[in-house]
C-alpha cells in the first residue's frame, strides 16, 4: 500500500509588533511575535550573587539581550583584572602581629 502523507502548510498570520508575517505555528509555541521581533527584545535570566560575607544569595537578575552584552563585557574585564592581583597577594600572608621585643 502507499500512503501520501499531506506536508502540513505553514499558516502565517501578521506579526503584532511589526505586522510581518510570522507562521501560526509559532504563535502556538507560546511566542506573540515574530523571530525578528523576539530576538530584539529577548530577555536573559543571570544569576547574580548578592550579599556580603556569610550572607549571600543569588538572585536572578532580568535582563535585555543589550544588558546582558554589556554586563557579559563587565564581568570578563573584572576577571582579567582580578587574576593578576591575586598572585600579587600571594607575597603577603598573615594576619600579622606586630611584637614590641625591646622590653
Ligand atoms: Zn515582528
Amino acid at each position: 500500500m502507499y500512503q501520501t502523507k499531506t506536508m502540513e502548510k505553514l499558516e502565517m498570520v501578521a506579526c503584532p509588533k511589526c505586522g510581518n508575517p510570522m507562521p501560526l505555528k509559532r504563535r502556538e509555541l507560546g511566542y506573540h511575535v515574530c523571530v525578528n521581533c523576539s530576538t530584539v527584545s529577548a530577555k536573559r535570566g543571570v544569576p547574580v550573587m548578592r550579599g556580603t560575607g556569610d550572607h549571600t544569595w543569588v538572585d536572578l537578575e532580568v535582563m535585555t539581550q543589550e544588558q546582558f552584552e554589556r554586563y557579559e563585557e563587565m564581568e570578563n574585564k573584572t576577571k582579567t583584572e582580578i587574576t593578576p592581583s591575586k598572585t600579587e597577594g600571594r607575597n603577603l600572608q598573615g594576619p600579622f602581629t606586630i611584637v614590641e621585643t625591646d622590653k
